[in-house]
This record gives C-alpha cells, sequence and structure tokens, in this order.
C-alpha cells in the first residue's frame, strides 16, 4: 500500500499518543492501513423498523416507532428508574433507564415521537427496552435508515472512549481521506468475471453499508481478494518449487508384481491404486516429491506406504518411516518385517527403548546400506542417524511433527532431498486443505477395503452402564475384544483423570472377573505400555482401559467394541480418531459414547453427528464449523488463522473459485508481466514479505 496508508493513527483528528498506543496494544492497529482493515464483526439493522406487538426475546437489538405517552419516575436512591410507555399503532413498549435516571427524565418528552433502539427482552410478559438509544423523529425528520457497524473493542479501549460508536467515528474519519488512495488490487477482467465490486467502494461499503445487497457485495469482493492472493501464493510456490528441487528417479519396480501376486494377502482398493500410481508418477519425474496421503481411519495407508519403500528399494535407496509414539512405530515394524522378510529387505527399528548396542549395529547398517528400511519415532531424527542413500521418507499421522523436524529429516541426504510423504488420518476438510496444503500434492484413500462394515454408534447415559458391560460381555464371548477409553491424562494435574482412569479400570476388572484386564496411560514407561498393548494384541487380555494414547494408528482387528467414557469432553475429530481403533476386521463394530445427562447444544451436535455418520470428511467439515479452523491440528503455524475477513468455515465456494482464478491467471500469464495483470503484480509488489509466514507446512 501507498504511504498514505502507513501513516500513523496518531495525526487523525481527535487522537493521541496516549489512545493510539493503547489502540496499537489491544488490537494491535498502528497505521491508518490497520484501522481500515480492522472490519466490523456484525451490523446492526437499522433499515427496518418494528412494531410492538412483535418484540419477543429472540430478536437481536431492533428498531420501534412511536410516541412517548406517559413517563414516570419508580423506587427511590440507587434503585430508582425511569419507565416510559412509548406507543405505535400495534401496541406498547416499556423503556427503561437505571442509570442517569435524572438526567434522562429531563431529556425524554411526553407526546414526542421517537425511534427507540434496543434489545427487546419481555418483563412481566410485557416487551421492554433497557436502556435504549433514542431519536427524536417527525414528518419531516423520519430518522435514518442505515446498517450499523459493530466493532471488537476490549473494556481498555472503552475507558479511552474508544468502544464500538468511537472506533466507528475514527473509521468515519479515516476513510473519508482514504478515497482517493484506494487502488484497484484485481485486473478489470476478473472484477468482470466474477462482478466483483471494486476496491474503493467495497471498503467504504465493508464499513458503512447502504444496503444488505451492497455489504453482500462488499465482503465477497474483500473475501475473494484476501483468498485470491493467498492461493496465488501458494500456487507459485509449488510451480517454483517444481522447477527448483531435484528428485531421485524410481522407475525400476522389479519386486512390484511378485509382491502383488505372492505376498499382499489382499487386493488393493481402487483409491489404494490410485494412489500408488499417484506416487510412481512422482519418483518418475526426476523432482523431489512433496505429498500429503489423507486416508480416513482404516483406509489402508500404511500399506501404501510400504509399496512406495519398496519401489524406493527397488532403485537401490533407502527409506524411513517415522511414527509419531513407540507403539504405533512397533507395530508399523512388525506389519512390515513380514513382508520385507518375505522380499529378502531388511528393515530395521529405531525408537528411544532401542538399546545401545542394538542402536550402534542399526547405525552402522544404514551408513552402509545393508538395512533398506528403517521404522522409528522422534529417536529418527538424531544426527548420528545417517544413511548411504535415503531416498524417501514417510511421516505417518503428520499433525503431530513439527515443520522444524520434518526440515531435518530432509537434510539426511546431503546431495539430493528425499522424496517426502506425509500421512494423516485427520480428515482436513477440503477447504482448509486447499489452503493449509495449497503447494503441496494431495492425494486421498476414499475408499474403505472391501467386506468392511460401517461401525454403528450408540449413546448411552453413564446410569446404563450395566446394559453396557452386558453387552461387552456378550461381544467377549463371542471372540471379541473390547476397549474402554478415558479422557487424556495431562502429565501435570488431571489427578482427578487419574483417579477416574483407576476407579474404572477397578470397576471393570470387578465387573468381569473371568477376563483378564489391560491399562495403558501416559504415566507409564514406554516398556510398560508395549508389554500391556502386546498382552492385548496377543489375546491375552480381552479388554483395554486406555487413555488416548491409543488415539493414533494402532490396529488390533479384532477388538469390535469401543467404549468412550466422558465422551463430552472430547472433540469430534478425537472421537471419530477414537472410534476408528474398531471397525478393521470383518466382523460387526460397535462404538458406545457414554456421557451424563447434563450436556451442551454443541456437545449434543458432536454425539448426534457421531451416531449418524462414519465419514471422516463430513465430520471434519462440522468440526471445522464448531470449532472453528484454530482448533484444528495441524492449523496453528500455517498462517490460516491471520484471515481479516474469509471464515474457511464458511466460505469454501468462494475459495475454490479464487484458487480457480489464480490458477487460471497463472497458466495464462505466469510472471504476470502482461499489461492487463499490472494491478495484480503491483498488489503482490506492495504487500510486506513478512505480512503473512507462507513458509511450507512441511
Ligand atoms: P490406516 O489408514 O488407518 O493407517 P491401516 O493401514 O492400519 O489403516 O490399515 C487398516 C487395516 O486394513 C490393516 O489391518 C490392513 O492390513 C488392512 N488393509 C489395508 N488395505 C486393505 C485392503 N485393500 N483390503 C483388505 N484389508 C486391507
Ligand atoms: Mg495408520
Amino acid at each position: 500500500m501507498s504511504s498514505f496508508f502507513n501513516t500513523k493513527v496518531e495525526s487523525l483528528r481527535g487522537m493521541d499518543t496516549r489512545r493510539a498506543d493503547v489502540l496499537r496494544k489491544e488490537l494491535n492497529i498502528v497505521t491508518y492501513g490497520d484501522l481500515i482493515q480492522h472490519y466490523p464483526f456484525r451490523y446492526l439493522d437499522r433499515t427496518q423498523i418494528y412494531h410492538a406487538v412483535d418484540l419477543h426475546d429472540d430478536l437481536p437489538m431492533v428498531q420501534v416507532k412511536g410516541t412517548v405517552r406517559t413517563k414516570e419516575l419508580l423506587g427511590e436512591g440507587h434503585k430508582q428508574r425511569l419507565i416510559a410507555q412509548l406507543h405505535d399503532e400495534s401496541g406498547t413498549v416499556e423503556l427503561v433507564w437505571f442509570k442517569g435516571v435524572k438526567w434522562f427524565e429531563k431529556m425524554v418528552k411526553n407526546h414526542q415521537e421517537y425511534v427507540a433502539f434496543g434489545k427487546p427482552a419481555s418483563f412481566n410478559g410485557k416487551p421492554q427496552m433497557v436502556h435504549p438509544e433514542l431519536e427524536e423523529v417527525s414528518e419531516q425528520k423520519p430518522g435514518a435508515s442505515f446498517l450499523q457497524p459493530v466493532y471488537s473493542s476490549t473494556d481498555k479501549l472503552r475507558n479511552f472512549h474508544l468502544d464500538s460508536k468511537g472506533l466507528s467515528r475514527l473509521l468515519s474519519a479515516v476513510l473519508k481521506l482514504a478515497a482517493p488512495h484506494f487502488h484497484e488490487t484485481l485486473s478489470p477482467e476478473l472484477l468482470q468475471r466474477y462482478a466483483l465490486m471494486p476496491k474503493a467502494e467495497a471498503m467504504q461499503q465493508i464499513h458503512f453499508p447502504q444496503s444488505t445487497e451492497l455489504l453482500q457485495a462488499a465482503r465477497f469482493r474483500l473475501k475473494f481478494e484476501e483468498l485470491f492472493y493467498i492461493q496465488l501464493k501458494l500456487l507459485r510456490q509449488r510451480t517454483q518449487r517444481k522447477i527448483e528441487l531435484a528428485g531421485q528417479i524410481f522407475d525400476k519396480v522389479p519386486s512390484l508384481v511378485h509382491f502383488y501376486k505372492n505376498i499382499l494377502p489382499f487386493d488393493l482398493t481402487g483409491a489404494q491404486k490410485r494412489v500408488i500410481h499417484d506416487i510412481y508418477k512422482d519418483f518418475c519425474a526426476g523432482k523431489q516429491m512433496n505429498r500429503l496421503l489423507q486416508g480416513d481411519v482404516g483406509s489402508g495407508k500404511t500399506i501404501v506406504a510400504f509399496i512406495a519403500m519398496l519401489i524406493a528399494a527397488d532403485n537401490g535407496a533407502q527409506s524411513c518411516m517415522m511414527a509419531p509414539t513407540e507403539i504405533l512405530a512397533d507395530q508399523h515394524y512388525e506389519g512390515l518385517k513380514k513382508f520385507a522378510d518375505m522380499l529378502g529387505l531388511k528393515i530395521g527399528l529405531l525408537t528411544g527403548s532401542t538399546r545401545t548396542a542394538a542402536r550402534r549395529v542399526l547405525h552402522e547398517q544404514l551408513r552402509s546400506g545393508e538395512l533398506h528400511m528403517l521404522v522409528g519415532t522422534h529417536a529418527l531424527l538424531e544426527d548420528v542417524v545417517q544413511f548411504k542413500n535415503l531416498g524417501l521418507t514417510i511421516m505417518d499421522e503428520q499433525h503431530r511433527f513439527g515443520v522444524a523436524q520434518r526440515s531435518k529429516l530432509w537434510q539426511k541426504n546431503p546431495n539430493v532431498i528425499p522424496h517426502v510423504l506425509v500421512m494423516t488420518a485427520t480428515p482436513i476438510p477440503r477447504t482448509l486443505a486447499m489452503t493449509l496444503y495449497g503447494d503441496l500434492d494431495v492425494s486421498v484413500i476414499d475408499e474403505l477395503p472391501a467386506g468392511r462394515k460401517p461401525i454403528v454408534t450408540v449413546h448411552r447415559f453413564d446410569s446404563n452402564r450395566l446394559k453396557v458391560f452386558e453387552f461387552m460381555r456378550q461381544q467377549i464371548r463371542e471372540g471379541r475384544q473390547v476397549y474402554v477409553v478415558y479422557p487424556l491424562i495431562e502429565e501435570s494435574e488431571a489427578m482427578a483423570d487419574y483417579k477416574d482412569l483407576m476407579d474404572g479400570y477397578e470397576s471393570v476388572t470387578r465387573a468381569f472377573p473371568e477376563y483378564q484386564v489391560s491399562i495403558v496411560h501416559g504415566r507409564m514407561t514406554a516398556g510398560e505400555k508395549d508389554a500391556e498393548m502386546q498382552r492385548f494384541i496377543q489375546r491375552q487380555t480381552q479388554i483395554m482401559v486406555a487413555t488416548t494414547v491409543i488415539e493414533v494408528g494402532v490396529n488390533v482387528p479384532n477388538a469390535s467394541v469401543m467404549v468412550i467414557e466422558s465422551a463430552e469432553r472430547f472433540g469430534l475429530s478425537q472421537l471419530h480418531q477414537l472410534r476408528g481403533r474398531v471397525g478393521r476386521g470383518a466382523d460387526q463394530s460397535y462404538c458406545v459414547l457414554m456421557t451424563g445427562y447434563k450436556l451442551s447444544k454443541d456437545t449434543r451436535t458432536r454425539l448426534e453427528t457421531m451416531v449418524r455418520t462414519n465419514n471422516g470428511f463430513e465430520i471434519a467439515d462440522i468440526d471445522l464449523k464448531l470449532r472453528g479452523p484454530g482448533d484444528l491440528m495441524g492449523t496453528q503455524q500455517s498462517g490460516v488463522l491471520d484471515l481479516l475477513i474469509a471464515d474457511l468455515a464458511k466460505d469454501g465456494k468462494i475459495l475454490a473459485e479464487s484458487r480457480a482464478a489464480a490458477q487460471e491467471l497463472l497458466n495464462d500469464d505466469p510472471d504476470l508481466s502482461k499489461p492487463l495483470n499490472a494491478n495484480i503484480r503491483q498488489h503482490i509488489l506492495s504487500l510486506p514479505a513478512t505480512a503473512v509466514n507462507w513458509s511450507r507446512i512441511s
């Protein structure tokens, strides 16, 4: 933006250093530009006049037009209040003042016509407004009709008369000055094709809309612009990266047919085949692969990862797979070792529990190239872990890893950056994925292996626990196993959680004396956890009482019941992850959500959603709507939270449109050199380089 927008807010009439200071501290507003981008978060509708009879408690602030017939002072001292009766042709609304009573008594005139603006509430069955705004009106002066902006403010700001009203006065002043300085930031072609309101007009209308329609148009325009520039940036990064980073070529697949024909115990799903094809195409391209693989829990991502590792081995490269927990790393290792052995490939496991001697051997074999594949936890990242030729790194349950850790894995091959495959079962809603991973290639497994029965989910109140136990017993008698999950024990506080878990464990062992019960929680050492997990996997125990440590990835196909205690304390995506621990075999599986009777509206929505659907993407969308993107895993460092006006939960359609527009633009004019696109080029050049850190996600 030009220097006008960099002017400090101190320069505005009526501002001083103290007010400027509090604006900066509370709202991070320093310049005219910042102030202008402090958009209203909602608007009060002052275009409509309501009738007194139509008022009810559920209405927001509204206007009523009528004449004051009577007014009276009631009560004494600090309990004194002024009550005026405002009549329109339909009825009466009572106007009440508790503060500044004397002053209002003088101001409010009998037989005067007013527009009263306030929040209706009923008192003793009669409509009432407390401390309404009053505006005198007459036939000559009918009162204003407009949408009144509401700005977010804080207590500190209010002390400086910078409440919503005060901010609105500042904005009105700054917009008058700014009018000649706005530049159009989009090309004439885009404005026309998407019927977008010009920038200068949109900035006026977003603050002081003249009608609902104009407000809609302004919002659309500004959201489109915001999302368009994000997508443009991400898409350009992607193009540049593809040019810059070379990758090893893995085009030989001698073992693959043998593996499919003689080793793999099932047929791949169509979706798995499609993803393997995506990966193979990347491997042949001579560019570094940077691919995100999304697939709902149980969709079979692990085998896809193994096949990618197999292709790497076929081409003389090593690969590693990093899991977020030891339990999960162990399990991957156990599962993949069988395949590797049959193929004559050497695979190793490296976790925090690996003994020093074994570690030394592993390090040696990695350096010599003897070891083809390595599975492990964060231990993989240590500097001593060096490969002869690392060609592929895979991260399972990607959201658990930070950006720094990922880039560390890249550096393990000093010659050519390894290909990267990140896998996640946290189904990221499409809109969010497009923004978060706009510079990655995304593959999706959207199909479960054949023969899986949808998990049956029910909600039960705590008072029905005996019946739930009865159901568990029946399933165990049929040879199945059962999980009972308690809310997470945070390492520090949460003594109460620990007690809940232990009480639960007690009552389960008491209720099922004939069966063996395992327990796994965050306070146990990795070794203890693993031993318990193994007992369960080997069916020595029938019931696993656990905290959310089992949330990610663990695979025990014989387990068919997941009981979630205090289900109201879990987020929707987390409930879905937990449920995904069952339904992995051919048997019918069940998920039981246990809660007390007292449930909030959001909790009820979460429970109903779980009972209604097994579709992870649908669940993620609802979760995004309930919680906003800030709480979704993986969004924190991404910058998507810096959005000024667009809302990823609601603006998916605009996002898709703006992305298509950005892609088309880049196809047509990759370096934005055409005169037609001068506005866009200009705008990009004017953006501060540090405005948003769009550093790559992985
Ligand atoms: P996730 O995608 O959640 O990581 P997994 O890779 O753990 O899922 O796979 C879940 C289970 O499904 C495993 O037991 C795996 O062997 C099995 N599986 C994977 N693909 C198929 C398939 N095409 N047909 C049958 N079973 C499969
Ligand atoms: Mg998995």
